[in-house]
């Protein structure tokens, strides 16, 4: 299964950690991290807790139906950035593969007036169209995030992950239950 790349929780810390360092080493400090559910949202948490920032907003935009199959365009679904106009924003999400999405919040965050906006995210691919500010790694693979294992092993069961049979356990438990 080597079409994935699986970094486990402490490559993600670690991670998070660099992309913490490359913003401060750069003089960028934000007041409003905003994250890009769901995939954003525990890169923005790590972020927000190593930086110290008070605030997380959100801009929920969906993009992939499927691992690897994408939508033509991307859907803004909700948009929770209150009061960050003349604010220092960094928008955090887990990867930018095309680049449409951090293209997409670009052009939503434009209408609110912020200071300034830059980008964070944990992984990038080499032909993203929009690059983020700061970034851990190239990856030219579909990355099977710790946080989103589940559904890709439900689509891909024989995916090779850690923890997977407690998983299975489960879901045999929900489908008996609930189906
Ligand atoms: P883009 O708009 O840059 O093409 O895609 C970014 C969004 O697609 C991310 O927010 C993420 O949800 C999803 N995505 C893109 N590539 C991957 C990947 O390799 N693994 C996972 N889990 N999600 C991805
Ligand atoms: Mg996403
Ligand atoms: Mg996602």
């Amino acid at each position: 299964m080597s079409d994935f790349y699986i970094p486990t929780w402490d490559e993600i810390e670690k991670a998070m950690l660099h992309v913490a360092e490359q913003a401060v080493d750069s003089g960028f400090v934000p007041e409003v991290i905003v994250a890009i559910p769901t995939g954003g949202v525990v890169p923005s948490k790590l972020l927000k807790d190593i930086l110290n920032i008070e605030r997380i907003r959100y801009i929920e935009i969906k993009l992939y139906k499927n691992v690897g199959k994408k939508d033509v365009k991307p859907v803004v679904k909700s948009v929770c950035v209150d009061d960050i106009e003349g604010k220092d924003v960094l928008v955090v999400d887990d990867v930018a593969d095309s680049g449409e999405t951090l293209e997409a919040v670009s052009n939503v965050l434009s209408m609110f007036n912020p200071k300034s906006v830059k980008y964070a995210t944990v992984y990038i691919k080499p032909w993203a169209r929009k690059y983020p500010d700061f970034y851990y790694k190239m990856i030219d693979k579909w990355i099977v995030f710790p946080w989103d294992k589940w559904d890709v092993v439900r689509e891909i069961p024989e995916v090779n992950v850690d923890n997977k049979e407690k998983y299975l356990e489960i879901e045999r438990k929900l489908r008996e239950t609930h189906y």
